[in-house]
């Protein structure tokens, strides 16, 4: 199930991921930096304008209520239109600097949701930037997109530069591309490295997107994995069956399952099961596949996990891996970095 050339490197700094990862509200509502000649700004009473526009287009996941933190506007003025440089169509870029959040930065894109736009971009680089601490006025944000109406943006590469011209600088980059072997896309360092982290052992061999992290928000106590229906889900440990279909309104068809070390599992939103009440399954074995049944936004699995009352994050419990490309498949991934810096060069340029 894990492709050989997955390497595993410590976690490092869990505490990382706890940051951003997750929704466009609670990105763009929740997203505050501590500048440097600024203290950190708090909460207000009425929702940002850009939070309203985010819940159009809402990521994959269950429906969350939304925040009413707000970050003060500084708006970025509208780019001008790029001219003169050959662009695939449908493609757009920003370039911009950090003003006094990312997603205040953002509010100078020229796409349908400024907002969705900043919280896709926040997601590529929240395992390696804690975007509450690390950003700081003057950083520099550049990234080629497709502008999808009612729907997320899709980017295709992005790069966000921090501290640019001090001793302190640091590049980070993400580029999208599908590795041979993969069924879906991901992203990757021009060094190719890829950005998101996965659990190991976890309950899918393979799924686009990690949606929402478990303290993305305090409401939902899971990790939502965005995957097409049908994508088969294996018990991560060898344990017993406790409950099947239970509260079927909110969760849909669901599995949960007991771990033989007493860490309760729960698998909402699934198509259809394959087990029954009281089974024993080992691990790696079929617990059903994934859907979009009950109080879901999107087809994907919510994974959840207690012990006792306490709910317990996976990324703690599981531990997670970074994949790197195998030295064989690094010219193809160096060509499509050459065409999309390219493009991305030459659109920053001309603005
Ligand atoms: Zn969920």
């Amino acid at each position: 199930m894990i492709p050989e050339f997955l390497k595993n490197p410590p976690l490092g700094r869990p505490w990382l991921l706890y940051g951003l990862l997750g929704t466009s509200v609670v990105l763009n509502t929740m997203l505050v930096l501590r500048l440097d000649d600024e203290p950190a700004t708090v909460t207000a009473d009425t929702p940002a304008p850009e939070a309203m526009a985010a819940a159009a287009v809402m990521p994959v996941g269950e429906a969350t209520e939304l925040s009413n933190s707000a970050v003060p506007p500084e708006l970025v003025p509208p780019l001008p239109e790029p001219k003169g440089v050959a662009a695939k169509a449908g493609t757009k870029v920003f370039s911009g600097a950090v003003s006094s959040s990312l997603s205040a930065t953002f509010q100078g894109a020229e796409a349908s949701s400024p907002a969705a736009l900043s919280a896709v971009y926040a997601r590529l680089f929240v395992w390696d930037v804690d975007l509450r601490r690390d950003l700081h006025k003057g950083d520099r944000v550049e990234v080629l997109f497709e502008d999808k109406e009612g729907a997320e943006p899709l980017v295709l590469a992005a790069r966000l530069s921090l501290q640019p011209g001090t001793a302190n600088e640091r590049l980070v980059d993400a580029y999208r591309y599908q590795a041979a072997g993969d069924r879906f896309p991901s992203y990757w360092s021009s060094d190719g490295v890829e950005l998101p982290r996965r659990l190991i052992d976890g309950p899918l061999g393979d799924y686009e997107q990690i949606s929402s992290l478990l303290r993305d928000r305090p409401t939902h106590e899971g990790m939502d994995f965005k995957t097409p229906i049908g994508t088969e889900i294996v018990a991560p440990r060898a344990g017993k069956v406790t409950r099947v279909n239970w509260n079927h309104a909110a969760n849909g068809n669901c599995v949960e399952l007991r771990f033989n070390d007493g860490t309760l599992a729960k698998f909402l939103h699934l198509n259809e099961d394959a087990v029954k009440e009281g089974q024993a399954v080992v691990a790696g074995e079929l617990l059903g596949k994934t859907g979009n049944t009950g109080r879901s936004t999107g087809p994907h699995l919510h994974y959840q996990l207690e012990k006792g009352s306490r709910v317990v994050d996976p990324v703690d419990y599981h531990g997670t891996l970074r994949r790197n490309l195998p030295a064989d498949g690094m010219a193809d991934f160096q060509a499509t970095v050459k065409d999309l810096s390219a493009q991305l060069d030459a659109r920053v340029a001309s603005l």
